[in-house]
């Protein structure tokens, strides 16, 4: 029996994953659930899962996280923002697989993954469906002989919408989201886009592919979840209803592939559309990418305005466009000073928030 400790197991990708594990009871089971502060929630899924330890973060503060690790073999990590950094890094310092669902880890902390990967026995899988389309696309391949990686974008609710709608475009309709059902902050990251620019970092790190080498392609429907070009002009998709459990059990279950409850894809009749990311409409890809090249702890400021920006968009403060007109102010007037750690990370957050917050107060 593999046990599995899930780090915010009251959000939408935790419980898809107690779903997952429960559906796969013989070879899963779950250790440990954490949770931010949904405590009733919690008590139920600790007696349903059978969990031996529960815990929440709003009471016992991030080292719950950390305790939570120690009697896993598998830790997903569905938490928000970077409060598991210093568990993602303990689990891999412990050997044990990380399965990562939260983007801001790699994001912020990817060099230090990186290097603890390293020195360790530790694995890091990933739970994100793109990611996971091209970690299976690349199974069994030479790594120098990938040409790049095509990350498949939904586009979001925003996708069609014009300069003048966006202008007036308000949280409650980007909540409606047309293939995915996520949390309200991975929503919002959908349609600025801003979702895939982080996965671009996620993929160079996950995959150690550099940026230029991977490239975005929106595609409405969600059924190719990615692709990996070949240097012999070779492209390799996988597809698949859009529904998160089958990354999830990818993950789980890895190198195992065992049969799902998730709905068969038919192709008969199905349209499947390509286009290309309209970079003016939506400028968080760019800004990403700045933030990448520019490399140490601007990923983390990036990171830490763009949260607080969704923040006062989703409490209709800020308007669509002024959340990335304000990263991009906080990116050019802030630099953060020293070497990338897991301190200076969460120290670089916090001042960042409070600038932004400052930012986003003026409108
Ligand atoms: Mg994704």
């Amino acid at each position: 029996m593999k046990k599995v400790a899930v780090l915010g197991s009251t959000g939408s990708i935790g419980r898809q994953t107690l779903d997952v594990i429960a559906s796969q009871c013989d070879s899963l089971e779950v250790s440990a659930l954490v949770a931010y502060s949904d405590a009733e929630t919690l008590a139920k899924q600790k007696i349903k899962y059978g969990a031996g330890y529960a815990a929440l973060i709003a009471e016992k503060g991030a080292d719950c996280l950390i305790d939570a690790v120690k009697g896993a073999d598998t830790v997903v990590v569905a938490t928000r923002g970077i409060i598991a950094l210093d568990a993602v890094l303990f689990a891999l310092k412990e050997g044990k697989t990380v399965a990562l669902a939260n983007k801001e880890t790699l994001v912020c902390g990817g060099e230090l993954v990186r290097s603890r990967l390293a020195g360790a026995c530790g694995r890091l899988v990933t739970l994100d469906s793109e990611h996971s389309a091209i970690w299976q696309c690349l199974a069994g391949e030479d790594s120098a002989a990938v040409k790049r990686l095509i990350l498949t974008a939904s586009g979001g609710a925003f996708l069609n919408y014009t300069e003048e709608q966006l202008k007036t475009a308000k949280a409650r309709e980007a909540l409606k989201h047309p293939t995915w059902n996520m949390g309200n902050k991975i929503t919002i990251d959908s349609a600025t886009m801003m979702n895939k620019g982080l996965e671009i970092i996620e993929a160079s790190y996950l995959f150690d592919v550099p940026q230029e080498k991977i490239d975005v392609l929106i595609h409405p429907q969600s059924v190719v979840h990615s692709l990996v070009e070949f240097v012999d002009g070779s492209v390799m998709a996988q597809m698949a209803c859009p529904d998160m459990r089958l990354p999830i059990q990818y993950a789980l279950t890895y190198p195992e592939r065992l049969p799902s409850c998730v709905k068969p894809l038919d192709l008969v009749g199905a349209c499947l559309e390509f286009y290309a990311p309209d970079c003016n409409k939506f400028k968080c890809i760019s800004l990403c990418r700045q933030a990448f090249a520019m490399g140490g702890l601007y990923p983390t400021v990036l990171n830490a305005a763009n949260d607080v920006c969704v923040d006062a968009y989703l409490k209709n403060k800020i308007g669509f466009f002024d959340i990335a007109e304000i990263i991009e102010k906080v990116l050019n007037c802030f630099s953060p000073r020293g070497e990338v750690s897991a301190e200076a990370i969460k120290k670089t957050d916090a001042e960042v928030k409070k600038f932004t917050a400052s930012l986003t107060a003026e409108i």
